[in-house]
């Protein structure tokens, strides 16, 4: 199968009469209408085969994957998901893979209503980048310079089960642990098929300071959100959202570690003043979003027990070019 016919054949599909594309897939470039009042969001990125996801990762899932992670970026701006370019690197045309992979895609696309309108192929080791754009109205976009003094910090979910999933399956070249076997399917499909929080990021955008996606891991990423604010905050090692799985499966000892530096999580933190808390919650609700700590003028991130007695925990966010790190 060559070039053109393995995209019309996998990717067209995917690329159905939408609204604003005056011209999809098939010509050098796609032309499309920004919606007259609204700014464009654009974001990019890439999956590489065996850093971003284990090898062995379901063709589906990683479909799913590579565009969860970008609508992700899309949900902590406050954005509507329009439309998105695939660039697609493989190793060989295999089209099992190329079926199981666009089925993924697909099925989170249409989801979401978002439109692949064009993207490249190419041959070579696998690898994965999708450049979404999303849309909001002039102004309305959330940002992560915004959170203020007394602002609470909020996470939507639960935070966590992604890094157990990986770790509990022996990823990460720990052994799997056996007594995890009823809750292992949960905490992978954390893993593997993050749900990209679009509309909790919509509800947000009347009520939320800052925000920012969680896929890096909690201190990390919010340490963005306090570096580009110009503020510090006092978190809660005890607040942090747990899934019923994960409080089964994780051991106290690590908990902190895999909750507030394990990525993958790809919920939403935002930041918001204490008297929106209860609008906010019922704007996102079944969903829940918890306070975990306070924004202070203090510069730092400082975490606490219960009893507010200071912790010293050593976390580490994923970082491509940290050596402390090794990819799975
Ligand atoms: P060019 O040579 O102009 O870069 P290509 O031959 O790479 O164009 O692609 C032909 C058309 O198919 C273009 O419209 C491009 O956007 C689209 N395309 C290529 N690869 C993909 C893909 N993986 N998914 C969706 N559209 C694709
Ligand atoms: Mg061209």
């Amino acid at each position: 199968m060559d070039e053109f016919a393995l995209i019309r054949r996998y990717f067209a599909p995917l690329s159905p009469a939408a609204e604003g594309v005056v011209l999809g897939i098939g010509d050098d470039a796609a032309i499309l209408a920004p919606p007259v009042g609204y700014e464009l969001l654009m974001t990019s990125d890439t999956l590489v085969a065996g850093r971003h996801f284990p090898l062995a990762t379901a063709p589906y899932d990683i479909g799913w994957k590579a565009l969860a992670v970008n609508l992700s970026d899309l949900a902590a701006m406050g954005a509507e998901p329009l439309w998105f370019l695939l660039a697609l690197t493989l190793p060989q045309p295999d089209e099992a893979w190329l079926a199981g992979f666009a089925d993924g895609l697909g099925t989170l696309a249409r989801r979401h209503g978002i439109s692949l309108v064009g993207g490249d192929t190419t041959r070579g080791y696998l690898s994965i980048t999708i450049t979404a754009v999303g849309s909001v109205p002039a102004s309305a976009a959330l940002r992560r310079d915004g959170a203020r003094p007394g602002d609470l910090v909020c996470v939507t979910g639960t935070l966590g089960d992604a890094a157990l999933g990986l770790r509990l399956n022996g990823f990460e070249s720990r052994a799997p642990c056996a007594q995890s076997e009823h809750d292992l399917p949960a905490l992978r499909a954390r893993l593997d098929r993050p749900t990209p929080r679009i509309e909790a990021g919509l509800a947000l955008r009347g009520f939320a300071s800052a925000a920012i996606d969680l896929s890096d891991g909690l201190a990390g990423d919010l340490g963005h959100v306090l570096a580009a604010s110009g503020v510090g905050a006092d978190l809660r090692a005890d607040a942090l959202p747990m899934s019923e799985a994960f409080s089964r499966q994780a051991e106290a000892g690590d908990r902190l570690s895999l909750q507030a530096a394990g990525g993958d999580d790809y919920e939403l933190c935002v930041c918001l003043p204490p008297d929106r808390l209860a609008a906010a919650r019922a704007a996102i609700a079944p969903l829940p979003l918890t306070v975990i700590g306070t924004i202070s003028a203090e510069l730092g991130l400082r975490w606490h027990a219960a009893d507010s007695t200071p912790l010293n925990p050593e976390l580490h966010s994923y970082q491509h070019f940290d050596d402390r790190r090794q990819a799975p």
